[in-house]
């Protein structure tokens, strides 16, 4: 599924986001950086150790916040990596939280001039977010974006699975419904 946003394009698949060749993936990293399993543990494996030698480098990441390093072996040149909340209830500055991982990773796409950016299911994973909240969050904050940046051609929405790719579906197609064309 695909809606345009002015210029820019906003792409579901379904998928692994290791695979992808935008010009940066986002990672679902921890705030030290450390790697684990999920989609952190995939793009460390894909990418190779260039990757986690920047990480120490730059040694943490708040929550809500981005930074970025090498793609190393991957096809994306970078990799974008944000912190997204754990899920405890609700009424911990998790919603908030969560939107700040996806526009702190785009304003770190659009300082560095890139294009196009590939995204996972922030939080929906380990982390614990109720699926159909991140769904509109993550939608929310990247349409909200790209209605006002027009540098940022390209960004898809990777998610692993039919379940997780048919809650973003859904979403996507009630949210674009508003989206003046
Ligand atoms: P978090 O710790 O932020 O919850 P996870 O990495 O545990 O992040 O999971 C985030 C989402 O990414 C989940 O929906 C999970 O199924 C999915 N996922 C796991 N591996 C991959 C992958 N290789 N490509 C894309 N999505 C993935």
């Amino acid at each position: 599924m695909e809606i345009r946003i002015g210029n820019s394009l906003l792409v579901l698949v379904q998928g692994d986001i290791t695979q992808e060749d935008t010009d940066a993936l986002v990672n679902t990293a921890n705030s030290r950086l450390a790697g684990g399993g999920g989609v952190d543990g995939a793009i460390h494996r894909a990418g190779g150790p260039a990757i986690m030698a920047e990480c120490r480098k730059i040694g943490g990441c708040p929550t809500g916040q981005a930074v970025i390093t090498t793609g190393g072996n991957l096809k994306a040149r970078y990799v974008i990596h944000t912190v997204g909340p754990i899920y405890r209830d609700g009424s911990h500055g998790e919603e908030e939280l969560l939107a700040g991982a996806y526009r702190e990773s785009l304003k770190l796409a659009s300082a560095r001039n890139l294009k196009s950016l590939s995204f996972p299911a922030i939080s929906a994973g380990v982390y614990g977010y109720p699926l159909q909240e991140a769904a509109r969050i993550a939608l929310t904050t990247v349409i909200e974006y790209l209605k006002n940046h027009q540098d940022i051609e390209l960004v898809r929405f990777v998610l692993f699975g039919q379940k997780i790719f048919d809650v973003f579906s859904a979403v996507l197609k009630d949210l674009s419904s508003e989206i003046p064309k």
